[in-house]
């Protein structure tokens, strides 16, 4: 390769945005090109995005401007949807462009996994992104108002949850802290309004998260309103609710989906080898058929010493995103590139205001002090990828 090579990234996330900014420290002037295409203009703070979505935040604190974050001298940042991958031709086909590279990085994030079940992508909403949340909210607000003008639809104040995954609970939890305010905004009888989270296991938070944790979380929940059914999976999404396995209707017309996550389709249509849209990467995050593609964050598969795949998690996804840049200018270099290992500094899940439970290192933390650690790990990503200026502008301190 005598011209300078192309590196494009695709998805500004967490993977792609460390990749970017590591890129843009390691390589010297006129090393490489570096593109990041990414479908909106600003990164967001995906794992802020359940407080915003039941409006106990503002999704602006959410995003970040890209621009803020990388040296356009650097880096050339296209806003664009990537429409298709083309690895034999080394092309990606954009909305209204195409583009080439010799290296391509990966991160286009996840999708909501709906397991086939009937009537979720047509009536669900999901967790997702800045516009996803905010039409969550506004969702929300809209059924307080539309039960004042219908008193005799009760149902509009019942709120279904599905999956008390890690993203489900921290919902509820934002959510049952939001309802006495919309309450007394509206005029509307605390009593009246009912939060269900439905969940097909017979307990919250993945299997393997400290029993005692799960029962505090599950108790601190239900203490707020939040009214549990376990062992209970949702069979279909209507119009008017959900039907669960065990034949019960709950009539609702807000039903926030949290069952999951797969890998982005686009890389199934770009001939990847894929389980649930993730593509298993070898040490060094690269594809198995292509040595210059790297694939970081949830479209990504890494393997624990079990065989097992580590969850899709945003602190995985910067860990890959740092080894990656490392191993892209190795390659442009030829000096050696990085394993990746996944160092885990624990998880710690919100439970609403000044309310969490987690596990950090050894220490399991529960009630306030883990939320000032929630509110602490936020900040450190806040710091890694914007340094202060952005630690003051977007964080949470109370
Ligand atoms: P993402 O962060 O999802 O970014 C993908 C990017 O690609 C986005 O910018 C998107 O706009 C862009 N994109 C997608 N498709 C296209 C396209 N076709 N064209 C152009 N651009 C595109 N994990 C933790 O470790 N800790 C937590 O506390 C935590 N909390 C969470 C809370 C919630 C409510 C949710 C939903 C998730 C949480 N997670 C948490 C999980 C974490 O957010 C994800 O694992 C992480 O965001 C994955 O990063 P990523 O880089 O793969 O993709
Ligand atoms: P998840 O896959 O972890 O949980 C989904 C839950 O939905 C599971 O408990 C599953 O049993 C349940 N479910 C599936 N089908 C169902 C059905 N038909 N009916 C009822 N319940 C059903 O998904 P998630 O919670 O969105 O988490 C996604 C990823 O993001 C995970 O890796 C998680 O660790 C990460 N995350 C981390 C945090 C944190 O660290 N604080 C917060 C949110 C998400």
């Amino acid at each position: 390769m005598s011209r300078i090579p192309r590196i494009v990234i695709l998805g500004a996330g967490y993977g792609g945005i460390v990749t970017a900014i590591r890129l843009q420290k390691e390589l010297n002037y006129n090393e490489a090109d570096v593109t990041l295409v990414n479908k909106h203009d600003y990164h967001y703070i995906t794992t802020h995005l359940h407080m915003p979505a039941a409006g106990t935040d503002n999704p602006e604190k959410a995003r970040v401007d890209i621009s803020k974050l990388i040296d356009e001298f650097k880096v050339d940042f296209v806003k664009a949807t990537v429409l298709q991958i083309k690895p034999q031709e080394k092309k990606i086909i954009l909305a209204d462009s195409t583009l080439s590279y010799d290296y391509l990085v990966i991160g286009l994030g996840g999708e909501p996994e709906t397991f086939g079940i009937p009537g979720l992508l047509d009536y669900a909403m999901n967790i997702r992104s800045i516009n996803s949340v905010r039409f969550i909210r506004e969702h929300i607000e809209y059924q307080f108002a539309k039960y004042k003008r219908e008193p005799f639809r009760k149902d509009y104040l019942t709120f279904v949850v599905g999956g008390a995954g890690f993203t489900g609970i921290e919902f509820v939890g934002e959510l049952a802290d939001r309802v006495p305010e919309l309450c007394k905004e509206f005029d509307v009888d605390p009593s009246l309004v009912k939060i269900y989270n439905v969940e097909a296991a017979p307990t919250a938070l993945p299997p393997g998260f400290p029993t005692d944790l799960v029962e505090y979380a599950i108790n601190a929940l239900t203490n707020k309103g939040v009214i549990f059914k376990f062992s209970t999976a949702i069979k279909e999404c209507t119009q008017d609710g959900v039907v669960l396995a065990n034949g019960e209707v709950i009539k609702s017309s807000t039903v926030i989906w949290t069952g999951g996550v797969r890998g982005n389709r686009i890389l199934e249509e770009a001939g990847f080898e894929t389980a649930r849209g993730r593509v298993k990467v070898d040490q060094y995050l690269r594809t198995n058929e292509y040595d210059n593609v790297y694939v970081v964050g949830d479209c990504s598969i890494v393997m624990n010493d079990e065989g097992r795949p580590y969850p899709p998690t945003a602190q995985i996804a910067t860990q890959q995103g740092d080894v990656v840049a490392h191993n892209l200018v190795a390659s442009i270099r030829n000096t050696a590139p990085k394993s990746f290992k996944f160092s885990n500094k624990g998880t710690v899940a919100s439970l609403g205001k000044n309310e969490a439970v987690g596990v950090v290192g050894s220490s399991k933390i529960k009630g306030f002090s883990a939320s000032l650690m929630k509110k602490a790990i936020d900040l450190r990503y806040l710091y890694i990828i914007g340094g202060i200026p952005l630690v003051i502008k977007k964080g949470k301190f109370f």
